[in-house]
């Protein structure tokens, strides 16, 4: 198989994918009143802390594709995002670290490209192809990937979010690395695209409760999206869902009360979150505790899939005070 040979080759994988060097990402456990009063136990996997720049699932998700990329003998990446999307801040780097040349196709207006993540994306050599809405659209569409093709000759498209076939090996080792750390229960995941979670329920292979925890509003469209990216062996696996009361009126939307639930979280455990998806997964979690979704003596993992230069975004846009979140560092190029 495809992805096994791609693993086999990461023993020794070559200067210019050091990037993707084996990182073990600590698990640490959570004190917190409201699980002391339910008697559960909480632990949080810090993927945000895999690689100070890639962070999370976008590291792992991009993992095997940018090695197959640069073994296939592609000359460039070209990948879809919105104009603050942490996979396109990621590729962006990834690609320039792997010796890529990288396109982006980004759904928006052409004044973006000095945006926070779209002045990083830029400063680390993407090309950045703005489209509207309605060609955005098109992003799966065969004959617009076939142009793309023909415009872009010798390129390897990934899809928006990374999420693909490719993504699935590098989240398996999220639960190769947990089988080494700790016994638990339920694992807790952000779902956006749902390779992520995709990749997880195909490696764990029945053995925990797999929650994602949809961050968009579109009824039964994150499972459908999910289900898709299994492979057929994963497909009768049923002990995963997609919760999808807790997105808080849709993606990257969230109250001022949110905001300041998850800012005591903040400060009362010392962990980064950022609101659009880690700061929605621990919200959900503190929301199910409290309804009773968990029987007492649980051990629950949040996955920390990063993300957080979305702040920079949010900040620039006023929807974030700066004075109260971790700034990341401002791109050069402005
Ligand atoms: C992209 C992203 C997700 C969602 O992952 P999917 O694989 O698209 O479901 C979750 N968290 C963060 C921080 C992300 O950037």
């Amino acid at each position: 198989m495809l992805a096994s040979g791609l693993i086999t080759i990461m023993q020794n994988p070559p200067q210019n994918l050091h990037l993707f060097n084996n990182a073990l990402s600590p698990v640490v456990r959570i004190p917190y009143p409201l699980f002391k009063q339910h008697n559960i136990r909480v632990w949080i996997k810090r993927d945000d802390l895999l690689h100070p720049i890639i962070s999370g699932n976008k590291w792992r998700k991009l993992k095997y594709n940018l090695i197959h990329a640069n073994h296939g003998g592609y000359q460039q990446v070209v990948s879809f995002g919105g104009s603050y999307s942490n996979h396109i801040h990621a590729l962006a780097y990834a690609a320039q670290q792997a010796g890529l040349k990288s396109v982006g196709i980004i759904r928006g207006e052409a004044h973006h490209a000095s945006n926070y993540t779209l002045g990083w994306a830029r400063h680390w050599g993407m090309h950045l192809h703005f489209v509207n809405r309605q060609q955005y659209r098109l992003r799966e569409d065969p004959q617009f990937l076939q142009e793309l093709q023909q415009h872009y000759p010798g390129s390897y498209l990934i899809p928006e979010g990374g999420s693909n076939p490719l993504a699935l090996p590098g989240m398996a080792e999220v639960i190769e690395q947990l089988a080494s750390q700790l016994e638990f229960d339920t694992l807790l995941v952000p779902v956006g695209s749902g390779g992520t979670l995709a990749g997880l329920v195909a490696a764990d292979k029945d053995q925990h409760q797999l929650q994602g925890i949809a961050v968009l509003k579109q009824q039964g469209y994150l499972a459908d999206a999910v289900n898709q990216l299994l492979p057929k062996q994963a497909k009768a696996y049923r002990n995963w869902q997609v919760q999808e009361n807790f997105h808080r009126g849709g993606y990257a939307r969230f109250t001022p009360k949110d905001i300041r639930r998850m800012q005591v979280f903040i400060g009362e455990t010392g962990i980064p979150l950022e609101p659009v998806y880690s700061g929605k997964m621990v919200l959900a979690l503190l929301d199910m505790i409290a309804q009773g979704q968990f029987s007492a003596g649980q051990r629950i993992v949040l996955l920390h899939t990063g993300g957080l230069q979305g702040l920079g975004g949010m900040i620039e846009r006023g929807q974030l005070n700066a004075s109260e979140w971790h700034l990341p560092p401002e791109p050069p190029a402005r």
